[in-house]
């Protein structure tokens, strides 16, 4: 089978390098792609937003699935695009339709949904420029600290919690009035702040069947014991230790079959990967937010944890009989520590040459996934990016796994690199 895969960050190389493991898989084409990407497939030089050469691309190569990795393309309608449009109609694409993605590109679409679905979620209200004050009186009204959310894509900085009314009104304002993050912020949720540990639950779905994937742990800040500013993504630890079969059966119950059940309801075509992430407040889940696509880095820790075969799983969710597909999950820990470039997550250098990325010798204990990187003209791995290398490591408890992932680290190196040496050890109490 032909597969073309979309996109260009860990989480593609991380869906290359399974996808490439299969042996379903003929030719493997990444549109852009990165270094990693590139040692395995064929890179694509297309954007992908470029619906119309992605099609092209698709007839000239006998593309036989396309599989979408990041939101962007998806919140544009990529897929709808490709359904309307014959030459490419029956290509199976993994990734929802234009609708659907609207769980991620549409704050107060998502929490209306889940308030139709009864799945729970912090209590919310939406306002706009027009209903300004109804806005500061409602946050006046709630318990502090609370939390606004722009409604639509903000490159995640689009949320804020708020410590003071003071600062809550003022960023309000900022959002509404001023635009701070453009048309993202023409609308503000407006919603309570749940308490308790954040996890990420993974679901496969063609909108009828369902597959639960492993969950993940991400650490969201720069700086260690969780400080500093926000990234998108410095670790991921798979699987979640505080979430045992008890939590997982409610999230199952609570969450994904209403929500599977919701898409259908509401004739929402979802053929792809559902990301949920939850807070759970003594034991209970609440949904913090969807994102229509999978999580990076949580890929990295995630996809070596799948067992059966991945383009099958693709295909059975692309042809709409994901009820046929068995899912087996390895019962290792999968850790991943993400390596950035000095200054990340503010300006920062690019087109440095990475070392050390061949002395990984075992895969089964360690694999590098490439970021942000492209090929040099010798050949060499240069950074391109804030986030660049994210090591995976597998063992049979978190700690080998965590052995495995910072002794690949170590061996890693270029001009100002940095990393957080605290992936993981918060999560020591509960085992
Ligand atoms: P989101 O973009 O919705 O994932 O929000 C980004 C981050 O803000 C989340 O990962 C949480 O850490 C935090 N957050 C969002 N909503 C809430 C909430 N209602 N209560 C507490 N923290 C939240």
């Amino acid at each position: 089978m032909n597969i073309l895969l979309l996109g260009s960050g860990g989480r593609e190389h991380a869906f290359a390098w399974k996808i490439a493991s299969s042996p379903k898989c003929g030719k493997l084409f990444v549109a852009p792609g990165n270094a990693g990407t590139a040692a395995i497939a064929e890179n694509v030089a297309i954007a992908v937003t470029d619906f119309e050469k992605l099609a092209q691309f698709c007839t000239d190569q006998s593309v036989d699935m396309m599989v979408v990795g990041p939101e962007e393309p998806l919140v544009k309608g990529i897929v709808d695009y490709f359904k309307n449009n014959p030459a490419v109609a029956h290509i199976p694409v993994v990734g929802p339709s234009q609708k659907g993605a609207q769980l991620e590109g549409s704050k107060d679409f998502s929490k209306q949904f889940m308030q139709r679905h009864g799945i729970p979620t912090a209590a919310s209200k939406t306002f706009t420029k027009d209903s300004l004050e109804e806005g500061i009186a409602y946050l006046q009204s709630q318990g502090l600290p609370i939390v606004l959310k722009a409604d639509g894509l903000a490159a995640g900085k689009g949320v804020l919690i708020c410590q003071t009314y003071e600062e809550a009104t003022e960023s309000l304002k900022e959002m509404l009035v001023d635009a701070k993050f453009g048309d993202a912020s023409s609308k503000v949720v407006i919603e309570q702040f749940l308490q308790g540990i954040e996890l990420s639950v993974f679901v496969a779905t063609d909108a009828t069947s369902y597959r639960i994937l492993p969950e993940a742990k991400d650490y969201k800040r720069i700086g260690e014991q969780d400080t500093g500013l926000n990234t998108g993504g410095m670790g991921a630890v798979s699987p979640v230790p505080f979430a045992d079969g008890s939590f997982l059966k409610k999230v199952a119950e609570r969450v994904v079959i209403p929500t599977i059940k919701g898409l259908e309801m509401e004739n929402i075509p979802y053929t792809g990967f559902l990301f949920i992430g939850l807070m759970n407040m003594n034991g209970d889940p609440y949904v913090i937010e969807y994102n229509v696509r999978m999580g990076d880095p949580e890929t990295e820790a995630v996809l070596p944890r799948i067992k059966s075969d991945f383009v099958d799983l693709l295909f059975s969710m692309g042809t709409l009989h994901l009820d046929e597909y068995q899912l087996e999950i390895h019962s290792h820990t999968a850790t991943t520590v993400v390596m950035v470039a000095g200054g990340y997550p503010g300006a920062y250098e690019k087109g440095h040459e990475i070392t050390g990325l061949t002395s990984i010798a075992d895969p089964a204990k360690a694999i590098a996934f490439h970021a942000g990187t492209t090929t040099g003209t010798k050949g060499e791995v240069l950074t391109n990016g804030g986030r660049v290398i994210a090591v995976t490591g597998l063992g049979e408890s978190m700690e080998e796994a965590l052995n495995h992932a910072y002794e690949a680290v170590n061996h890693i190196n270029w001009k100002d690199q940095y990393h957080r040496r605290d992936i993981g050890q918060d999560l020591k109490i509960y085992h």
